[in-house]
């Protein structure tokens, strides 16, 4: 993928830069997840890896770095996520960073490496990464991507340029969903993603979209004092349980939002939004601040996988199918 649409001023002043021999040793992109900026740091990458980029700063696609890249196996690239989905960055990962930056490129241009998500690096890790960046070698790019740097040690962020990614204006989303995928309601799969387009591009992709779908309705059902907890708990057990809670805690927030303002302006007036506000008007506004700390917890429990997950999805939905009424 090349750099997104809504990315050309950032890329634009990187090419500026790197033509004019000032690119920075350490970047770090930050910003909300789902807006790509794991994709400008991958073109980037390739960008700078590529033997004869185009004057804009494209990697030319076919020279023998960029098949080494295309391959996985550039020996000046680096990437290092988590072993595992969700876990830490651990230290030893990040020594192997150290080793790398101190060899010399075997090409002749930038060694690359890009760490993400950087705040899942532990303590050990965090220390032994600031290590590295006190120390900068020549020709050394290292792209950090983080959707919470606050959560980063202060003295990374302090000794990396931070690069900023705000989500694209919803037109501009729009139009470039519409270049990904056919046939597809673009407006409501923007919206189930809160306005982060590469979201909803893998929303559709992998089908999430009906599971949202079909989750939400339960909860509107369940609220009219329809269907069966127990048995929406039972389906809600084979799908990801994480994923459902987290877009649970997300309807619940945006509805007490909508109960405390007519007009918040952070949320616009899609179909989702309709179906949330006639939530929220039903229901006690105080009710539903304490369903959402109930929530929270039933979320940090489930991350913790020490509890039955039938049993806190029965525990947590009955109780939202008894949340008192608005009097009329
Ligand atoms: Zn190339």
């Amino acid at each position: 993928m090349e750099y997104l649409p809504w990315q050309t001023d950032p890329w634009q002043s990187l090419q500026q830069r790197r033509r004019a021999g000032r690119m920075p040793h350490a970047l770090l992109l930050s910003g909300p997840a789902g807006i790509g900026k794991y994709a400008f740091a991958q073109a980037l990458a390739r960008s700078l890896l590529c033997q004869s980029p185009t004057e804009a700063g494209s990697a030319c696609g076919h020279c023998k770095a960029c098949e080494l890249l295309a391959a996985g196996s550039h020996p000046d690239w680096m990437s290092i996520v988590p072993e595992e989905e969700g876990k830490a960055i651990k230290v030893d990962q990040v020594r192997s960073l150290a080793e790398f930056t101190a060899l010399h490129a075997h090409y002749s241009g930038y060694k690359v490496i890009i760490l993400q998500p950087a705040e899942h690096m532990n303590h050990a890790a965090a220390n032994s990464l600031l290590k590295t960046l006190e120390e900068p070698s020549a020709d050394t790019l290292l792209l950090l991507v983080s959707a919470q740097p606050q959560r980063l040690l202060a003295t990374i962020r302090s000794r990396c340029q931070q690069l900023h990614f705000t989500a694209p204006a919803k037109g501009e989303a729009l139009t470039w969903l519409r270049s990904q995928i056919a046939n597809a309601d673009v407006e409501h799969l923007l919206e189930m993603a809160s306005g982060a387009p590469l979201t909803a591009l893998k929303m559709a992709d992998s089908g999430l979209d009906k599971v949202f779908d079909d989750s939400l309705k339960s909860i509107e059902s369940l609220s009219s004092r329809q269907g069966d907890p127990l048995r929406v708990a039972s389906d809600w057990q084979k799908q990801d349980g994480m994923q459902t809670l987290h877009w649970f805690s997300g309807w619940v927030t945006d509805m007490i939002r909508l109960a405390s303002s007519p007009n918040p302006p952070h949320l616009d007036y899609g179909a989702l939004r309709q179906r949330l506000q006639a939530l929220a008007k039903r229901l006690e506004l105080n009710a539903l601040h304490r369903f959402l700390e109930q929530l929270n917890e039933a979320r940090r429990l489930l991350a913790t996988s020490q509890v039955n997950p039938q049993l806190l999805f029965e525990e947590l939905l009955v109780r939202w199918s008894a949340l008192p009424r608005r009097q009329a």
